[in-house]
């Protein structure tokens, strides 16, 4: 996988800018709340939140799809969520009846002349990427990958994209191109195919392997309908559109870029790309397909911004290799690299450097070795048939003869490289002379666990060498000089940057403005979910937003993990919770036992034995107040005590853990 989330600390789940707009649902599903749990897939998990009103409601009036423009500016860490309740406040449950308007109708009724492109994911942030072309009834979707979490969502395995547009257009989805094999593209397949109906999937023979693959690990998701494509295919899907590719280097073989030919005329989807002069086990991208695809005029060229803010050109995988067989030809023992799974061209170059210098390879880890086995079974990844060994062989293998190729290069919990450093791996353990190789950069926002995993590496007597010591990281994205050398040979009337944070989308975008390739009407800089309008006269970036909302993938839900849900985690982990349990008389309200506290990470109650009589004293202050007549009798006190016990416990302790009322009534 290609996890660079190197930016997006921004809390951004909810956006403040009218959530419920993004929620709305196609007036087709008006009345049929919620058939499925992906039609409507946060309303389960409320119940526990009484006192908030049901979060979604399942249709509202569509002239709600165009919303304000986002506002540009940071938006603050989780201040999403409380704008988020209240406005749910606003919209009473009543609104339902309002549902089938003329105008809801006609947000749906397909444009003729115009070709509509909405990216869903992977326009403010590095992941989850996701584009669809529409014109007339013809939609082809393009990518479907995840997001990995941010440090702010527990539990959250990974994010997928939001198809909420797609539920009443099912029916025009003519197909998916998958343009590479990373999770970033592919990710959100399993779980979103069967929304769209299962339609035909479109890619590269290595990717489709690698989607196969993960499909197995999904017993409860359809088989799919792949057909594999190559540089010469040509797609047509319905009236509208015809796909053609074209080769990319990236970090994976089997990349390829798109030229999506409509009425309005051709758009260029680069997928991931750099350019590679000499690249490891591939060819070069071809610049005179490229030429070719200029003269037949470029309207819309998209291009991948994942490394757009840095400057010159892209690092060829062969420079890579120039620096890693000075380490081979050096290190006297045995060797250890750490790589990205996801990296089959890094793999490549490592095994051909191996037997260039007579070593045996050992892959370690489940993913290097399932991306390992079916790259080469492919034929995408060459050795001789006795370079690798297992881990029986390699005992026999002199050290200076073996090289460890493996995954954790970042400090992944549970990947090889933390194992060893830990010393609890079963197969393998470190001794003295061995070395380390971190042939990856350090992602922004793991350096912590890479010092940690530094210090167990060093404790063994490992020589550790890393990326500050020696360049052993080229990207797999194209650099700025990469990027307008792109725009220079396709001579693109109109240029959008996708695939990135939006600051890294400007500067792109910034970067061929200020090169003078493009002026400043040309270049399109849209957030997730809003729509791009090309006719034959214009193109246009509308005010016009279409749900694309994170969707949490954790365990075997999809979707039913909320932001409230989240919230709620977020709370648990930072203060954890205090349980007020109160046994009431229920025809006077009176008390008939001391209140129960209970405690769970908010503090040790033995040694707070001081503040736990406080606060029951506080319970009972609260309770001697009582109207038990009225007949919100029982929320009313929950939220009494919720409300100050929890006001109460900020002012002694500065914590706020979740107070939790329990009422028993006898
Ligand atoms: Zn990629």
């Amino acid at each position: 996988m290609v996890i660079k989330n190197k930016t997006s600390r921004r809390g951004r789940q909810m956006p403040a800018t009218a959530p419920s707009v993004r929620r709305s649902f196609p007036t087709s599903m008006a009345g049929k709340a919620a058939p499925t749990q992906a039609l409507a897939p946060r309303q389960q998990q409320q119940q526990h939140q009484a006192p908030r009103p049901q979060q979604h409601q399942p249709a509202r009036p569509q002239q709600a799809m165009s919303r304000p423009p986002h506002q540009h500016g940071p938006r603050p860490q989780h201040s999403s969520a409380p704008a988020h309740y209240t406005h749910q406040h606003a919209q009473p449950r009543e609104r339902r009846a309002e549902v089938t308007t003329p105008v809801a109708k006609k947000a749906t009724t397909p444009k003729h002349d115009t070709l509509r492109i909405i990216v869903l994911g992977g326009n403010e942030e590095v992941g989850r990427n996701c584009t669809l072309f529409e014109y007339g009834t013809d939609i082809v979707v393009v990518d479907m990958g995840l997001q990995f979490p941010e440090e702010d969502m527990p539990g959250i395995d990974y994010i997928i994209n939001d198809f909420t547009y797609l539920q009443d257009k099912i029916d025009r989805v003519r197909g998916v191109i998958i343009t590479h094999g990373h999770y970033d593209h592919i990710g959100g397949i399993p779980h979103l195919m069967e929304r769209i109906g299962n339609p035909v999937l479109y890619t590269g023979v290595l990717t489709a392997g690698i989607i196969k693959k993960r499909q197995q690990e999904h017993t409860s998701a359809p088989p799919l309908k792949i057909q594999t494509i190559n540089e010469k295919s040509r797609l047509k899907f319905g009236n509208s559109f015809v796909v053609e590719f074209f080769h990319v280097n990236h970090n994976i073989p089997d990349s390829y870029g798109l030229v999506v030919k409509t009425p309005v005329g051709n758009v260029v989807h680069t997928g991931d790309f750099k350019f590679d002069h000499n690249p490891v086990n591939e060819k070069t991208m071809d610049i005179g397909r490229l030429n070719q695809i200029a003269a037949d005029g470029v309207r819309i060229l998209m291009a991948d911004s994942t490394n757009a803010e840095r400057p010159g050109h892209q690092l060829s995988e062969n420079q890579v290799g120039t620096e890693l067989e000075e380490i081979f030809r050096q290190v006297k023992g045995r060797m250890i690299v750490g790589t990205f799974a996801s990296n089959l061209s890094r793999v490549q170059l490592l095994i051909s450097l191996a037997e260039k210098y007579g070593r045996k390879v050992l892959v370690k880890g489940r993913s290097l070795t399932t991306n390992l086995e079916i790259s080469h079974e492919l034929g995408f990844m060459k050795f001789k048939p006795n370079t690798l060994v297992d881990i029986v062989q390699a005992k026999h293998v002199p050290d200076n003869k073996l090289t460890v190729i493996c995954t954790g290069a970042q400090g992944e919990k549970n990947a090889v490289l933390m194992r060893l450093a830990n010393g609890d791996d079963r197969e393998l353990q470190l001794k003295k002379g061995d070395t380390i190789i971190f042939s990856s950069s350090v992602i922004p926002g793991n350096e912590r666990t890479v010092q940690n995993l530094m210090d167990g590496l060093y404790r063994h007597g490992a020589n550790v060498i890393h990326y500050k010591m020696m360049d052993i990281h080229a990207g797999g994205h194209a650099r700025q000089e990469d990027l307008k050398d792109v725009v220079r040979l396709l001579k693109p009337e109109y240029y959008m940057p996708i695939e990135g944070n939006h600051f890294m989308l400007r500067i792109n975008a910034n970067a061929m403005v200020e090169a003078k390739l493009l002026s400043d009407k040309n270049v399109i800089v849209s957030d997730n979910g809003q729509v791009i309008e090309a006719t034959k006269d214009s193109v246009q970036l509308t005010k016009e937003m279409v749900p694309a909302e994170y969707i949490f993938v954790d365990g075997l839900g999809v979707g039913d993990v909320s932001e409230v849900v989240l919230r709620d985690r977020r709370q648990l982990a930072g203060d954890g919770m205090l349980v007020v349990i109160v046994t009431v008389r229920r025809k006077t309200g009176e008390l008939v036992q001391n209140p129960d506290l209970i405690s769970r990470g908010f503090v040790h109650m033995k040694e707070s034995k001081r503040l736990v009589e406080e606060t029951r004293q506080q319970v009972k202050k609260i309770l001697k107040d009582r109207d038990p007549k009225s007949p919100a009798y029982e929320d009313y006190l929950k939220n009494k005590i919720r409300d100050q016990i929890g006001e109460f416990v900020w002012r002694k302790t500065k914590r706020r853990p979740m107070i939790l009322p329990v009422l028993i009534e006898v």
